[in-house]
Parts: structure tokens; sequence; C-alpha cells
């Protein structure tokens, strides 16, 4: 249920509803617009009619029900666009924020090349995996923590925020120690322990779209994270599986509209594993922007050809520069800026 308290409702009264939502035995998420208060209650569906009791209370203005499964998700509950901040960068607001780097962190020259390209072309987080979820056991599986300490040399090099995976709830603290957004990958798009673990962290979180789930089964998988307190998510489309064999995945474009129609949360698109070939990475960059994406994540490797993984969509650091060049004027026609 939402509680709208009316405008100009007394900090005294917003405190008693949340007071009573709880003794009912709801959670409850205030959300502070520029207008007014409103308090997503949220819990066990049944006992709805008793919180429709709070409408009596001074400050509460009227009580709806959020009609979607994904509650604190959901445009209902919160109107605005949500602009997640990751210290001083923001994603979601009117700049178009683009992450690059390598899919795995190798080695030191590798990240330190990677990220000043990156930056001197634009971009503003620097990604590479340390932690690596690979269908295979005997593939690469990452650096672990001294990839970790790889990617903290970079960042204090250039200023570059790090976004890297984490695989495995034993491991998120450590992850958070470096990370300044911590990446849920597609193959653990619905690792339930694993989004409650970093919803109680509480460092951003840069959710991938599993390769087999719906919208709403995205967004379901968001709400584990809102719901243990933690609103700084930014969902990441990369790509669906479908009988097309042509390209790796199907880089599902359709979604960016619906998923911004139905949440606040901002939505960035990834076409190197989208596409899965580094030939149709720069199309479908711009075709994300062009429908409404409020970043991109791509992948890049001064030698894509002795990458450990995903070489063959990673671009060129050159090429890389070439496709920012290109993005200016796309991102410019939508009124955003890079
Ligand atoms: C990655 O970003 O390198 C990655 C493993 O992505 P995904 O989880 O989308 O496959
Ligand atoms: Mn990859």
């Amino acid at each position: 249920m939402i509680i709208v308290m009316k405008t100009g409702a007394r900090e005294e009264q917003i405190q008693e509803v949340i007071q009573r939502i709880e003794e009912l035995g709801y959670k409850s998420h205030v959300i502070r617009g520029t207008q007014r208060t409103v308090m997503g209650a949220v819990g066990d569906e049944r006992g709805k009619a008793r919180l429709q009791s709070l409408e009596s209370m001074p400050g509460v203005e009227s009580i709806v029900p959020i009609l979607q499964p994904f509650k604190l998700a959901s445009r209902e509950v919160k109107p605005a666009k949500t602009v997640v901040k990751v210290g001083d960068l923001e994603i979601g607001g009117q700049a178009v924020v683009v992450m690059a780097g390598p899919c795995s962190v190798e080695s030191e020259s590798q990240m330190l090349e990677t990220a000043r390209a990156v930056k001197a072309a634009g971009a503003t987080v620097l990604r590479g995996g340390a932690f690596k979820p690979r269908t295979s056991p005997y593939s690469f599986q990452g650096l672990a923590e001294e990839g970790l300490k790889l990617l903290d040399l970079a960042r204090a090099e250039t200023g570059l925020k790090i976004v890297t995976e984490v695989v495995n709830p034993m491991d998120a603290e450590l992850v958070a120690e470096y990370a300044d957004i911590l990446q849920i990958g597609a193959r653990n798009a619905q690792n339930f322990a694993l989004l409650k673990k970093v919803g109680e962290v509480g460092k951003p979180v840069l959710l991938k779209r599993g390769m087999a789930t719906t919208i709403k089964e995205f967004l379901m998988a968001a709400e584990y994270i809102l719901s243990e307190g933690n609103y700084n998510v930014v969902l990441c489309e990369r790509g669906i599986r479908t009988f097309e064999i042509s390209t790796r995945f199907t880089l599902d474009l359709n979604a960016v509209p619906v998923l911004n129609k139905l949440t606040h949360l901002p939505v960035i698109v990834d076409p190197s594993h989208g596409t899965g070939h580094w030939e149709y990475v720069a199309p479908m960059a711009k075709a994300g922007i062009a429908c409404g994406a409020d970043g991109l994540l791509i992948e890049v490797h001064p030698k894509p050809e002795e990458a450990q993984s995903d070489g063959v969509q990673s671009l060129k650091l050159e090429k890389f520069r070439r496709l920012m060049e290109e993005l200016r004027p796309l991102v410019e026609a939508v009124g955003r800026r890079i």
C-alpha cells in the first residue's frame, strides 16, 4: 500500500505513521518528494485492509494499493526518476554515463592503459571483473582480491569510479571495500541470497538482466535489493536468449522504454554482451541511447586478441574513442549530455 501524506505534513506526523505501519507488521519505505512524502508499506498482502485504517491519522491524505508485484521499484510508489549517486557521479540524471573496461582484470598494465584511454574518451566509470562467473570451471576465474587492488590502483590514478562483479555472498563485503558499484551478473540475476546480501551491504548496485528473465522477473530481482533498504539500483539490459544464433544474445531494446515506464530506476544498456561481436557494439550502443537508456556498459581491451575473456566483443581503445565521438551528437539530439 502507498500512504500519501498531505503537502506540508509535519515530521512528527510522518514518524507516527511509520510507527503505526511497523506496529502492523509492515516494512515502511519513506520516499520524500519535492511536493509531498509518500510511504510504501510492504509486507503480507493479506493484512492490507488494516493499513486502510491509517487514513484517519493526522497528515495522511490517502491510502492506495500498489498494483504491481514489484512495489518499491514501481513508478506507482515513486513517479519521479531515481538518480543514483555514486560519490559525485549521477546515474539517471541528464548526463549519459558510460562505463567501460575489460571483461576481466588481467594485469596492471592492461588496467592502467585501459583506464587512461577510456577516461580520455569521456567514460566516467571503469569496469573489470575480478571474480568471473564462467560457464566452464576450466576457464579463467579472475584474479580475485589481486584484481580488486588493480582496479583500486586505476581509480587512484584516473579518478574513475569502479564497477566490478560480486558472484558470491561471502565475497560481497570484500568487493564492497574496493568497488564504487557492485555488479550482479546475468547468471546471478535470480540468486536471491546474493541480491539480499548486496541490499544489506548498501553500496550502489548494477543489476544485470538474466538471459532468460522476463522484465517482471527482472524488476522482482531489483525489488529484493530495494526491500533491504538499498535504493541505489541501476538496471542493465544485456541481451536475452532467443532462437537467433547470429549474435551471442539478442539485445532486447524493447526493455528500455518498458522499464522506463514501469520503474523509476535508471536503465543502462550493455551492447557488448548483448551482441557478442565488436562490430555490432557501436550501432547497438547508439540504438540504446536513442531509445532512452541512461548509460552504456562497454567492454574495451588494449589487445582484444589476447583477452582472457570476451575478447571477440571487446573494442580496441581507438575504436572506443571513435564511438564516444560518434555518440556525442546523438546524445545531444535526445536532450542529454555525455
Ligand atoms: C560481464 O559483465 O563481463 C558479464 C559477465 O556480464 P553478464 O553477467 O551480463 O554475462
Ligand atoms: Mn564479459
